[in-house]
């Protein structure tokens, strides 16, 4: 069961149109939302989000976030998910090709649930990534559809033999295709400050937030590819990948090559906040 503009509908009966500009620009923003044991994760977090994203690319948002929370849940219910993901979609609306906002268009709003389980194996045992340049655009922050740099980079690393990329700029690392990045050193954790170069990820901020109560020190400050290689652990954060280490940068270990102690106890500590 999905829902589609407006209503609760079998995928087969939804008739998209060619003229969504969604299609035509990307012109639109989304949210993935985590379920576990039948339960929407940080579902405010996600709201917020989403109505950040939408006012700053001036999307007037056809529902307040507190009936999209239960439109969301009612999706949920309705498909029995237990453990998965809710992709949300909202774009500008429908109108002939043309680049100035349509004067008078809905907004339309796509969602649906997936069965996702959790990655345990990638979890456990970890991912290799490669670094690449950053070369999206500058409001990273924002949700939206334009993703074919991510999709380009994450194709890179499929392509090389691994899982994930570490972008950067100018040597400054940013965050990965679709999660966040974080590192260990000398016992300290460090991430890239929220600003308009990442996506404000709900996993990074549960972590930071699950760091400080384990009284490991946190500096959002950034870090070049050169303190990446040279870290005691590294760990990619988000929605779906939860807290997943990275064991090789670019063909080189980092710190011992395995899962480092910091980054496991923050991992079970972060399956306590849903279970
Ligand atoms: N950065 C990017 C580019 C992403 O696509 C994602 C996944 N949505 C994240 C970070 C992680 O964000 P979250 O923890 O909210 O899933």
């Amino acid at each position: 069961m999905y829902f589609y503009k407006n209503q609760f509908l079998s995928k087969n009966d939804i008739q998209l149109s060619p003229d969504d500009r969604g299609y035509y620009f990307g012109d639109g923003i989304y949210e993935v939302f985590r379920v576990y044991n039948g339960q929407i994760y940080e579902p405010q977090a996600h709201l917020q989000r989403l109505e950040r994203t939408a006012s700053e690319v001036r999307i007037a948002l056809p529902y307040t976030a507190s009936e999209i929370g239960d439109i969301l849940t009612e999706l949920v219910h309705k498909n029995k998910l237990v453990e998965g993901t809710v992709y949300l979609q909202i774009t500008r609306g429908e109108a002939p090709r043309a680049h100035p906002f349509p004067a008078e268009t809905e907004p339309v709003v796509l969602a649906y649930c997936s069965v996702v389980p959790r990655p345990v194996a990638s979890i456990h045992k970890g991912i290799h990534a490669i670094t690449l340049a950053d070369i999206r655009w500058l409001r990273c922050d924002l949700k939206t559809l334009n993703l074919l740099p991510n999709v380009m980079a994450k194709q890179a690393a499929l392509d090389h033999g691994v899982q994930e990329v570490v972008l950067h700029r100018d040597g400054i690392v940013t965050e990965c295709s679709a999660s966040n990045i974080m590192i260990i050193k000398d016992q300290v954790l460090y991430t890239h400050p929220a600003n308009h170069l990442i996506l404000h990820g709900i996993t990074r901020a549960v972590v930071l937030k699950l760091a400080l109560s384990l009284a490991i020190t946190v500096q959002e400050e950034t870090f070049t590819t050169e303190q990446l290689y040279q870290a005691d652990e590294a760990f990619i954060t988000g929605t779906t990948v939860e807290i997943t280490p990275i064991l090789q940068i670019d063909g080189k270990p980092i710190g011992a090559g395995a899962p480092g102690p910091l980054t496991q106890k923050l991992q079970s500590e972060f399956v306590h906040t849903f279970s």
